[in-house]
């Protein structure tokens, strides 16, 4: 019988319909109120949204716009990188991150990562570092916040631009600061399975930079100063009032959706701790749990009981991005990154949600330490 009971458990990456679910009137009202209003793009609460953000942040300003990736992109144009200079960023992310580096026609230069952060390892930035180097892109890799002091520190020495890609940490803290706000500039993701998620595609970048605001909010808008008046090219990437409303609603949650996804990884530790590598949890900074990322050779037997079982789990990511296809051009070779290969080699993400109850986390728990004793 216990056999018919766990058939009827199936556990998914993540449940944005359970998230729904408690805020559906208040998505509904403010659905309405932008109907009844016929302004769509770049309206009251696209404004509302973006000081609520900076202030969240205790960040100058903030600016909506069309997704992460874009984010990231004008935030280099704005910064002006360009063709030529070269961008010091982590092998180990969603390829967005470097995606946006070749889009203004930089270089992307890949550092290792640190073995218990997964996070771009700060000690080895410098002897990256040559006269072309502008920037580093930062990645606050599953919601655990990177060395920032480290690198801002680096980044005065030589006077480096730092951008933090922030698409997987809405939230987390690094000492006494928000990350986002440390950096020239922060971009935010805002696509529906961040752990600030919209119902569509969307983006931000927060800065304490009167110019970056400036020069990023005239490039989401086709570089308009007046109407049909146009100081350069610039772009469409604006974002609407229906993804703005939404975020808004669910941004007074974020701190509780983000406390509920630290206590799933509370039980996935406390069970899995030593028996698989655990997610590290530091003492200056707070770790929102984009992913529960953990790691162990054991990590495709792991992720197969689980399958048995019904518990999705996900590998991020398989593949380093120096050993990309996309980034063949680069000239990187296996072996280069060697702590990023090991890390693609053994990570497994679990599900974890703030929907996801304590006793699920306790039953994958369990089905993973079962995994590795058969
Ligand atoms: C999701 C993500 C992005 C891209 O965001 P989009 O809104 O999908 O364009 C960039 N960087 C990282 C680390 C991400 O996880």
């Amino acid at each position: 019988m216990a056999h018919v009971t766990q058939n009827k458990i199936n556990i998914p990456m993540l449940d944005i319909k359970a998230q729904h679910e408690p805020i559906k009137e208040e998505i509904k009202q403010a659905l309405k109120d932008i109907l009844d209003s016929g302004q769509f793009i770049l309206g009251p609460n696209v404004r509302s949204l973006e000081q609520e953000v900076a202030a969240y942040h205790h960040a100058s300003y903030a600016a909506g716009l069309a997704s992460g990736t874009d984010a990231l992109y004008l935030c280099l144009k704005a910064l002006d990188i360009k063709q030529g200079d070269e961008v010091i960023t982590t092998p180990f992310t969603f390829i967005a991150t470097a995606e946006a580096i070749t889009y203004v026609g930089a270089k992307p230069v890949f550092v290792d990562i640190d073995n218990s952060t997964l996070n771009i390892n700060a000690s080895k930035i410098e002897e990256k570092i040559t006269p072309r180097t502008r920037a580093i892109i930062v990645v606050h890799i599953f919601g655990q916040p990177a060395d920032m002091d480290e690198i801002m520190s680096l980044a005065r020495k030589y006077d480096l631009r730092v951008l933090e890609d922030c698409a997987q940490a809405f939230g987390a803290r690094y000492k006494d600061q928000m990350v986002g706000s440390i950096g020239d500039a922060g971009c935010f993701s805002f696509y529906p399975s961040k752990n600030l998620g919209a119902y569509g595609d969307g983006g931000m970048m927060i800065t304490n930079n009167a110019e970056v605001n400036e020069k990023v909010r005239l490039l989401r808008n086709h570089g308009t100063v007046a109407p049909y008046r146009h100081s350069f090219i610039g772009y469409n990437s604006r974002l609407d009032e229906i993804q703005a409303a939404v975020l808004r609603i669910k941004l007074r949650y974020i701190d509780e959706y983000n406390r509920k996804r630290s206590e799933i990884a509370r039980i996935y530790t406390s069970a899995l701790h030593p028996a698989v590598q655990c997610p590290a949890e530091l003492p200056d900074r707070t770790h929102v749990y984009h992913q529960y990322t953990l790691r162990s050779p054991l990590r495709d037997k792991i992720s197969s009981v689980l399958k048995d079982n019904n518990v999705s789990s996900v590998v991020y990511y398989p593949v380093p991005l120096h050993l990309q296809e996309a980034f063949e051009d680069l000239g990187y070779k296996k072996g280069d990154l060697p702590e990023s290969e090991a890390a693609a080699e053994t990570v497994l993400s679990l599900p974890v949600y703030p929907e996801l109850s304590p006793e699920k986390a306790e039953f994958i728990a369990d089905t993973a330490l079962k995994a590795l004793k058969t």
